[in-house]
């Protein structure tokens, strides 16, 4: 078989060049191109396929097969040899198709008579437009020379489409850019809100598919990959005297910047007629096709930072900078693969709603979206192929659900629930004054939860009487080096002057299982959730315990003060975490520095065997604070992090429930002052119910002190109590039933 030279793809694609510079429809033009690519590679038969909708494709032009197909074969994904490819985003090579695994006849296309079969996919940073097809006659496979010509037709095709060059009358790729799409993805922070898209890396758009002059191309190239480098030396540079781990990352992406197989692979396609940056865009497409298919998250990475490498080089090459000229829209919904917590706090609160294609629920940038109260859905599809920026969005916090391009329908439902949550909103503004007190007369102290200076404004719209849990971590994990004790505590000081008097619980730093420092040597677990993390970590590396207790005593200077160690499981766990605190004072007072007026330290109980401490336990700490989310997760056995078995456990089920009950009996019996600090504390029913067993301190998020202060001043928790009490006293698993059925009745 004649080994195909690569003057022969680049005549190819000139011819492609001239066939879409005529002045002809889109369907003329399409019929174009198949017959041009069956010409040169030699093939009976060549055809396009688009997808119709997400899952059919539909034969939109031909050469070989019947014409009177075009329009009306369809195939499903998976269905047939094409179906297959475009399921896989991998080429198909056989020379016998009718015996190839999958084969579908189609006696309208009168494909029976074509042997071998070479399919594959069009498609534009991975997302998938159609299935590019060449048959023949004779009994052949084609080689690796064909296939790799046939993916750069592919290629130019992508971008044509992409610009609309040939999309004529029932044509399907822009229609699928004008189509309202839902998205189902999952909650990573409650709320709904409707804006415009805002793509937070906006796609570099490919004017010049082909080169004119391959090697003007090539110099382009060699001057862009150039450029490149020196930036990714300069952030290298940059990261010198930083931490190892970061410039260890740096040190592997700079080699990839360095990697000739990359390089060269450009340079082949190029010498095959594509332009330099058509050329990245193929590269980057196929590494994205891999991406999807790789199970090994560390191997994920690394093919990440090849892809934005490869963003970089053809934003070099475009002068397309990250700011393509679009402006933002006044009611931005950010889209993105990912972003990083600090990215997102650059954004801050001008952002109505976040949707990430990746991220968790435990991510950094989830953590800071929840501080912010953005509503935030994550695993969000391919929804940065699916939008384009400024398209109409809605996004469903609550449900993990998106909606772009919505149709009228969809919209009007959602404007009423906007409407609603803007009414309940005014409702609770109008008690925002007004204690939590039940109707019986019971008094509920409501807590805000806070972890960055952002928050602090909510202590006054919110209502709430003080902050029950700042998370300290959020200010460790959204910088890239650990922060120094100066900066610390110029912080901790403006949180306390923000605060304005009221009584602000600062939790020390609790870092490990889900919260990772970026510049902290990762440990290699098997269970971080139960491994070597806060108190652990700051008892065993006491240096930068230290160095926040002497920032937080600085901080203080002289006003009073709460400290809050995380993740206490026995009592000398405390007394030792304690005793780092008096050594810390003992020094202050040595170098002459105010010593707080009041010093309170407190413990989270966060793991059943704290609950079982010895009482003189209970009467040392100056009180007690009930970490639900690890609390929960540690009693009932089951990952909070993880969807599957997260939500199987009520936090209203009886056992959870009797034993926070006898918390709150043993603090009671030895005065120790108690409040709840997890997510149950912010959820009205789980509230009321806290408050009916006894609870009279709650921290929650500022966003949910209103709903909760409605529950409150609604019932009667001595009456709600007696309700808990007979269903459990009946032998229910949980109480909920019960205590939604009396709280129906009740209002
Ligand atoms: C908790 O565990 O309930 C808690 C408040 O701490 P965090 O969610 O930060 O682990
Ligand atoms: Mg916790």
């Amino acid at each position: 078989m004649p080994e195909r030279t690569e003057s022969e793809s680049r005549k190819l694609l000139r011819r492609l060049r001239h066939a879409m510079a005529e002045d002809i429809a889109g369907q003329a033009r399409l019929n174009n191109i198949t017959e041009l690519t069956a010409d040169s590679m030699g093939t009976e038969v060549c055809s396009i396929y688009l997808f119709r909708d997400e899952d059919t494709l539909e034969l939109c032009a031909t050469e070989g097969l019947q014409p009177e197909a075009v329009h009306e074969t369809r195939l499903r994904v998976g269905e047939g040899l094409v179906g297959r490819v475009a399921r896989t985003g991998q080429p198909i090579n056989t020379a016998n198709a009718p015996a190839a695994p999958g084969f579908r006849y189609m006696p309208e296309t009168g494909e029976e008579r074509y042997s071998s079969f070479l399919g594959v996919p069009i498609q534009r940073l991975g997302q998938k437009l159609g299935v590019l097809v060449v048959q023949s006659k004779d009994a052949r496979e084609f080689s690796a020379d064909e296939i790799y010509a046939l993916e750069v037709v592919a290629m130019v095709l992508a971008e044509m489409a992409e610009l609309g060059a040939f999309v004529g009358e029932g044509a399907a790729l822009r229609a699928r850019h004008q189509q309202p799409v839902m998205v189902r993805g999952s909650t990573g922070q409650e709320g709904a809100a409707q804006g415009h898209a805002w793509l937070h890396e906006p796609r570099v758009v490919v004017t010049n598919p082909i080169a004119e002059d391959s090697q003007a191309e090539l110099d382009r190239l060699a001057e862009a990959v150039d450029a490149l480098r020196i930036s990714v030396d300069q952030m290298l540079e940059g990261a010198r005297t930083g931490d190892k781990e970061q410039f260890q990352v740096l040190e592997a992406y700079r080699m990839f910047a360095n990697s000739k197989g990359w390089l060269r692979r450009m340079e082949e396609a190029i010498g095959r007629g594509l332009s330099a940056e058509a050329a990245v865009e193929k590269e980057q497409s196929t590494a994205r096709a891999r991406m999807a298919q790789v199970g090994d998250a560390y191997l994920r990475d690394r093919l990440h930072d090849l892809d934005d490498l490869s963003n970089r080089l053809l934003r070099i090459l475009t002068g397309q900078g990250n700011h393509t000229g679009a402006e933002m829209p006044a009611d931005p919904i950010l889209v993105a693969r990912n972003i990083g917590p600090g990215e997102l706090l650059d954004y801050g609160r001008s952002l109505k709603g976040i949707v990430l294609e990746e991220g968790s629920v435990g991510s950094h940038a989830a953590i800071v979206a929840r501080a912010l109260a953005i509503p935030l859905v994550i695993h969000a599809g391919n929804i940065t192929t699916e939008a384009l920026n400024g398209d109409h969005i809605l996004i469903d916090g609550d449900q993990g659900i998106v909606h772009l391009r919505p149709d009228e329908t969809v919209a009007a439902a959602f404007r009423d629930k906007i409407a609603m949550q803007a009414q309940a909103q005014e409702r609770y503004a109008s008690i925002r004054d007004k204690p939590a007190e039940a109707l019986c007369g019971t008094r509920i102290a409501l807590h805000m939860n806070a972890g960055l200076m952002a928050d602090l404004p909510s202590l006054e719209s919110s209502g709430a009487e003080g902050v029950g849990l700042f998370r300290t971590e959020l200010q460790f994990l959204v910088r890239n080096q650990m922060p120094r004790r100066s900066e610390l505590s110029a912080l901790y000081a403006r949180v306390l002057d923000a605060a304005n008097g009221k009584r602000v619980v600062f939790r020390t730093l609790d870092i490990g299982s889900d919260k990772v420092l970026p510049y902290m040597k990762p440990n290699d677990e098997p269970n971080p959730a139960l491994g070597w993390r806060a108190i652990r970590v700051g008892l065993d590396k006491p240096g930068v315990m230290r160095m926040q207790l002497q920032a937080l005593l600085r901080a203080a200077d002289g006003r009073p003060l709460t400290v809050m160690f995380p993740f206490v499981a026995q009592y000398e766990e405390f007394t030792a975490a304690k005793a780092e605190m008096d050594k810390a004072l003992a020094r202050e007072r040595i170098l002459g520095h105010a010593i707080p007026e009041t010093l309170e330290i407190g413990a989270m109980l966060e793991t059943p065997s704290l609950a079982f401490a010895p009482d003189r336990f209970f009467r040392e700490v100056d009180f007690l604070s009930i970490g639900g989310n690890d609390l929960k997760q540690f009693f009932f056995a089951a990952d909070r992090e993880n969807e599957r078995v997260r939500k199987r456990y009520d936090t209203l089920n009886v056992s959870f429930l009797s034993f926070v009950r006898d918390i709150v009996r043993r603090c009671e019996k030895t005065g120790t002052e108690l409040s709840f600090c997890g997510e149950d504390a912010g959820r009205p029913v789980e509230a009321a119910c806290l408050a009916a067993i006894g609870m009279r301190s709650l921290s929650m998020r500022p966003a949910s002190i209103g709903p909760v202060k409605h529950m409150m001043r609604r019932i009667d928790v001595g009456k709600l109590n007696e309700v808990i009490e007979t269903a459990m006293a009946s032998g229910d698993q949980s109480v909920r039933p019960a205590v939604m059925e009396w709280l129906r009745r009740e209002s």
